[in-house]
């Protein structure tokens, strides 16, 4: 699915720049759950927006699912990202004057589908996530751990191949974090790729495979027995 080689970035701040990403080495197969973890400024974020096509490396190379990502267009890029990727925020990132149904059904509008459709494949989406009750509500009459399972909904909307999350869990309290992370693993169960940026080693255990980032490079890499959510709550 992943592919990066000896990948490079840095900030340019002034007359100086921030080295953040010295020579990262990293390979994701398809259905895998792999957390990212490592301190505060440690480059999960720059790592986790290149990987999500978001922000561009200054050298090595990035594969994605065969392509290598350099060689495309910015439309054909932008129209790749849409379709192979799906994105998880902290802040949740919904839009505040559209209804949960909505929300999830707004990147099917983008892909041109038809009005119908698009509500009954959002909505199955939602009950996917088990807020089918909630369809008619707005973000701010939802808990945060409603708002991050919309979130999750509209993230799985465009059927993307992999989920890249940056800390899905950091704005949560720890059980609601659990129920999070149990519906990451059930979708991870059902074959999807997915990417976990956290800080919390509670969270990094519930996943199968744990990266470590320090000083800009990965200094570990192991894989875990998976703690499942349930055993949590
Ligand atoms: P956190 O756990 O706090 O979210 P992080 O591991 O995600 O941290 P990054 O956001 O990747 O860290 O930032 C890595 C370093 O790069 C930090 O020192 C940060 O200040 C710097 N940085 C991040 N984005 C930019 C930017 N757009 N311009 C300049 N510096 C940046
Ligand atoms: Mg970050």
């Amino acid at each position: 699915m992943i592919e990066i080689k000896d990948l490079h970035k840095s900030y340019k701040m002034g007359s100086n720049s921030l080295h953040v990403l010295k020579g990262i080495n990293f390979n994701v197969a398809e259905g895998e759950l792999v957390s990212i973890m490592g301190s505060s400024g440690s480059g999960k974020s720059t790592l986790l927006n290149i990987l999500g096509m978001l922000d561009e490396a200054d050298s090595g190379s990035y594969t994605l699912d065969g392509v290598p990502i350099k060689d495309l267009n910015e439309k054909i890029a932008a129209r790749y990202r849409n379709k192979f990727l799906g994105f998880i925020f902290q802040s949740f990132n919904l839009i505040s004057y559209k209804n949960a149904l909505d929300n999830v059904a707004l990147p099917l509008y983008y892909q041109g589908m038809k009005r119908g459709e698009r509500i009954e494949k959002a909505m199955s989406y939602l009950e996917k996530v088990g807020l089918a009750d909630w369809a008619g509500h707005l973000p701010n009459e939802l808990s945060g751990g409603q708002k991050q399972r919309v979130a999750i909904a509209r993230a799985l909307a465009s059927d993307p191949k992999m989920l890249l999350a940056d800390e899905p869990t950091g704005a949560l309290d720890s059980k609601t974090s659990y129920e999070v992370m149990n519906l990451i693993q059930e979708i991870n169960d059902e074959g999807r790729t997915i990417l976990v940026v956290t800080h919390e080693p509670d969270i990094a255990a519930m996943t199968k495979r744990i990266v470590n980032l320090k000083d800009g490079k990965i200094i570990q890499d192991t894989r875990v027995n998976q703690v499942r959510a349930l055993e949590n709550v």
